[in-house]
């Protein structure tokens, strides 16, 4: 099996799109990431996973915390911003929750403590402990499926 097949498969499992937030000597890091994954309700634990090569790997470790900022389907330049897929500096504005800079008008917003780290491959999981979450009554999803973004509505569209 080669990489490009591996990558394939993986791309058939529709997910979400989340923006990774932390801070640490007072400057905001952002990521977009769609590993993500609720882990259990007591205690309220989720995971992220993060590449070795992704400067957020280091700052999420110095922070030890992080937020998850789960983005509406307006919202997809935010995380063509956060994949380095738009280039230019672009000014984004943060609010705070729970001491962690968070994305305004996210349809989810998620602050958690770094509990456990587990390196994995080319991954590291970091397990986070849920301090406090703000849930938006936002627009639709925005969703990631076979490596492109797509919406509700573009799926709803092609089973029609
Ligand atoms: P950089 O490449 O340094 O930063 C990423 C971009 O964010 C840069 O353009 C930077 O200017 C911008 N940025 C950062 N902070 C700010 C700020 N405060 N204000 C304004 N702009 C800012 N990778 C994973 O490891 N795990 C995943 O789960 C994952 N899922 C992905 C899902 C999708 C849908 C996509 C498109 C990509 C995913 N990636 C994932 C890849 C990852 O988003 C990119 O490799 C990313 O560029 C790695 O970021 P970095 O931490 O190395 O930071």
């Amino acid at each position: 099996m080669d990489d490009r097949q591996f990558r394939n498969a993986m791309g058939k499992f529709a997910t979400g799109v989340n923006v990774i937030t932390t801070e640490v000597d007072g400057d905001i890091h952002g990521m977009t990431a769609n590993a993500f994954m609720s882990v259990s309700l007591d205690p309220k634990l989720v995971v992220i996973s993060i590449g070795e090569n992704a400067s957020m790997l280091e700052k999420v470790r110095k922070s030890k915390k992080y937020a998850i900022n789960i983005l509406s389907q307006s919202q997809k330049e935010l995380s063509m911003i956060f994949a380095g897929q738009i280039k230019e500096d672009r000014n984004v504005s943060f609010e705070s929750l729970a001491d962690l800079p968070v994305i305004k008008e996210a349809n989810t917003q998620i602050s958690c403590e770094v509990v456990n780290e587990y390196v994995e491959g080319d991954h590291t999981l970091f397990i986070g402990k849920v301090i406090d979450l703000k849930l938006q009554e936002c627009s639709d999803p925005l969703l990631f499926y076979k490596g492109k973004y797509t919406s509700l509505e573009k799926t709803e569209e092609a089973v029609m």
